[in-house]
């Protein structure tokens, strides 16, 4: 947020975004599940110009062992941007910013992951970010849903992520990098589309009570369409001829 370049027009006369899109308009998007053969489970995800890949490990012992829990497993995840990721290389060590995200994207993730029918083991996650646009938590908490659900993990439902946000004072769906950085408001939602629950809500920036509303809603909706394509993924590998 806070307007790197002032001269960029984010909304045009039309309703047209600085990529072209309408302001309800995803970018596309690309799941596949698998893809890796020593996971137990993995996705990749491009999501407008984010590229994502997830492998999941797990269930599995934990080591040192007084970080497991007798009563329950536990999730760990690894959110990890490539240095390669963005225009200027991104030193590589963990920055706080990774570490956020990763916690971030645990607590997403732990309310569709029935982690009680594993106490004392850890499901891992591990999410590689390759090419970073705007919106990499939520392409990341996507394909991780994918990646769970591909190594078998039981879950009570997918997570599917999009971010709703205002530029021009108009509520958008899908927040680009651009619009991140000199728009009004960036709001990422994680949501369970057959539970109808929300598991991820951040929002920087400033909203009215009505524009928050309104941003939750659209981004709800965004993940319906999220969530299509979640489950198109799982039905090609699983049902179709595109194997993976
Ligand atoms: P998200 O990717 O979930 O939107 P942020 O809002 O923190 O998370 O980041 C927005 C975007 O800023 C990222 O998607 C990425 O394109 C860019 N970005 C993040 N970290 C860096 C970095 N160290 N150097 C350059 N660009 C970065």
């Amino acid at each position: 947020m806070g307007g790197r370049d002032a001269t960029m027009v984010l909304l045009d006369e039309n309703g047209i975004r600085c990529d072209g899109r309408k302001v309800d308009e995803p970018r596309r998007i690309m799941i596949k599940a698998g893809g890796l053969k020593n996971a137990d489970g993995s996705a990749y995800i491009e999501f407008g110009d984010n590229k994502i890949l997830v492998g999941v490990f797990g269930p599995r012992d934990v080591h040192p062992k007084h970080m497991s829990n007798t009563d329950t497993g536990i999730l760990r995840v690894r959110y990890h941007m490539e240095p390669f990721s963005v225009g200027e290389r991104k030193n590589p060590a963990p920055s706080r910013r990774e570490i956020e995200i990763s916690k971030v994207i645990k607590e997403a993730l732990e309310p569709a992951v029935m982690l009680e029918k594993f106490p004392r083991t850890a499901v891992d996650v591990f999410i590689e970010i390759l090419q970073a646009d705007g919106g990499t938590r939520c392409a990341a908490l996507t394909a991780a849903s994918v990646a769970l659900a591909d190594a078998g993990i039981p879950m009570r439902d997918m997570v599917a992520a999009i971010a709703a946000g205002k530029v021009a004072d108009t509520v958008i769906l899908d927040v680009n990098n651009e619009e991140d950085q000199a728009g009004q408001a960036d709001m990422p939602i994680g949501y369970m589309p057959s539970l109808e629950k929300i598991t991820l809500l951040q929002l920087d920036g400033v909203l009215t009570p009505e524009e928050y509303k309104k941003c939750v809603q659209v981004g709800v909706d965004g993940c319906k369409l999220v969530y299509d394509l979640q489950k198109k993924a799982l039905n090609d590998k699983y049902f179709g001829n595109k194997g993976g």
